[in-house]
């Protein structure tokens, strides 16, 4: 297996991949299961080796003793074996940082293995105002030449200008090629299954515009509150903290025109364009086009929950929940809503693409067999399973003495049986891979994210200008009422 990936990677150079943030919650609920799994599957070079970095003074025991637990308490047990753990802890080292004073930096120089000709991967999994720093301090080590790549975690800024300060520090000592920006909805299989299904295959393409498709919704639905983030969940909010960034690349994702090749920029360039024909929402449009949300007290799930404000006791204008229409303004979408919704403790977790077709122009089935014809739809869900089913009418099966009865079903194109039976993989893991690979196709270019924010701060300006408070929605419900007013407006429903 392992001499297998060799030949199709093509690479033998040793690899040290730092985790900046190394003891932090992302590492090891994410990127430390990721890598356990890539090793226990073959898809680890034998050469790569994995260095925490963080504050914490521990020593390689320590934190290989905190890897370990916490690794087995984020995995399922039929997924850990102990020997495969015993070997995946070899690749594993330790170095006390911090990213302020750039003290430990001269002992990460020592142990990795540029000098080699080896390559080594940054990995800042760390608050994103450290990135700067750490970038300084790579460099001022020696850790910043050709060979060294880094990625970014999300958030990068939380505006346009705070985004450019970030992009500016990194940009000042990596070429943007050697900057991978993570976003791990771009990890899923099933949005991957996406560009498959447009690119691949040539019945969608015809129907893949303003003509065939009604409407699109993008809904990342979560039944969890802030879980203890509270301060800083309240300097982002729902609109920053999912649609800049995930919603806008599953929308760009879904609008964008076919690449001419699956290559990093070719790909990157397309979904630019999606983001740049963005119409903005205007103040005098902000109200009708969008709607912000708070929570309050509720249930979820037969579960009491406090509302927002009572979990901080304190005053807050952060929106839980966001839910608008946007328009791309180009030749394919004229006219077609893009409906994004996002909220937290909503009444069931899901995150969901929902593709609506036009309906037939004209129906040949008689009035009297009582029928309404479905529009087909194609729906992607990214989770919590992971699947695409296609809708389509169908007739009910015997000999009806009334006429044809029709009724919806759904094929279901996503997976094999034996796709079905097998690990859903982390989103992390295919970007993992990808960035040991030097592939950026899945990463984020500056001018993508700069873009999405650009567009964002026009709304988060007009419910400023305007003084808007979030409107108030109990917990457990499809947030405040004015979101379902959005879609109806249009001659629309969400699709829950
Ligand atoms: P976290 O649990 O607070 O961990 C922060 C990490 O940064 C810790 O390892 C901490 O080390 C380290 N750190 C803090 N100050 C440092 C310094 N001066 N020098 C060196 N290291 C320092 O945060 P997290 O939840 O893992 O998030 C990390 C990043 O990922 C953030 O940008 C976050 O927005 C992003 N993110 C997180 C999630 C998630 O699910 N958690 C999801 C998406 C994106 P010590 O603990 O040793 O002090």
């Amino acid at each position: 297996m392992r001499d297998s990936f060799m030949q199709e990677h093509g690479t033998n150079r040793p690899s040290d991949l730092i985790i900046f943030g190394g003891t932090g919650d992302l590492a090891m609920r994410m990127l430390f299961p990721s890598l356990y799994f890539l090793d226990s599957d073959g898809h680890l070079a034998d050469d790569v080796r994995i260095i925490g970095a963080a504050r914490s003074d521990l020593d390689r025991d320590g934190f290989l003793k905190t890897v370990h637990e916490r690794l087995k308490s984020h995995i399922a047990a039929d997924y850990y074996d102990e020997a495969q753990w015993q070997r995946f802890a070899k690749r594993i080292d330790y170095c006390p940082v911090d990213a302020v004073e750039g003290t430990g930096f001269d002992a990460l120089a020592k142990a990795v293995r540029l000098d080699e000709g080896g390559e080594l991967v940054c990995y800042f999994s760390t608050a994103p105002r450290f990135y700067g720093d750490i970038c300084t301090h790579l460099e001022a080590n020696g850790l910043a030449g050709k060979n060294t790549r880094v990625v970014l975690e999300k958030p990068i800024g939380h505006d346009l200008e705070s985004c450019r300060a970030v992009n500016d520090a990194v940009g000042a000592v990596f070429t943007e090629d050697r900057i991978y920006r993570i976003d791990h909805y771009l990890g899923k299989e099933t949005v991957q299954n996406l560009l498959a299904l447009r690119f691949a295959n040539s019945l969608f393409e015809p129907l893949w515009n303003a003509n065939g498709i009604e409407q699109v919704q993008i809904t990342i639905s979560e039944t969890v509150g802030v879980e203890g983030r509270w301060s800083y969940y309240n300097d982002s909010g729902a609109l920053r903290d999912m649609l800049q960034n995930h919603m806008l690349q599953l929308l760009c994702l879904v609008a964008m025109e076919p690449p001419s090749t699956l290559d990093a920029d070719a790909v990157r360039d397309e979904k630019l364009k999606v983001l740049r024909s963005l119409r903005p929402i205007t103040k005098q449009e902000n109200t009708l086009k969008s709607v912000a949300g708070q929570y309050t007290e509720g249930a979820v799930g037969g579960t009491a929950v406090p509302g927002y404000l009572d979990e901080a006791q304190q005053e807050s204008r952060t929106e839980t929940f966001v839910a608008l229409r946007a328009d791309i303004d180009n030749w394919r979408w004229r006219g077609v809503p893009f409906y994004l919704r996002t909220g937290k403790r909503l009444p069931y977790r899901y995150s969901e693409i929902f593709i609506q077709f036009k309906g037939v122009p004209h129906s040949i089935f008689p009035e009297e067999s009582n029928l309404t014809l479905d529009s087909n739809k194609l729906v992607i869900r990214l989770q919590p399973e992971e699947n695409i089913k296609l809708c389509v009418m169908n007739k009910v099966p015997g000999l009806g003495r009334d006429g044809m009865k029709l009724q919806e079903v759904s094929l279901d194109l996503s997976m094999t049986k034996e796709a079905r039976t097998r690990r859903r993989r982390i989103a992390y893991e295919r970007l993992l891979l990808d960035v040991l690979n030097a592939n950026s196709t899945l990463f984020v270019r500056r001018d993508e994210t700069e873009a999405a924010w650009a567009w964002v701060d026009g709304i988060s300006k007009g419910w400023r200008d305007l003084d808007l408070k979030p409107k108030p929605y109990s917990a457990g419900t499809w947030g405040p009422a004015a979101s379902v007013a959005l879609t109806e407006r249009y001659g629309h429903s969400w699709h829950d």
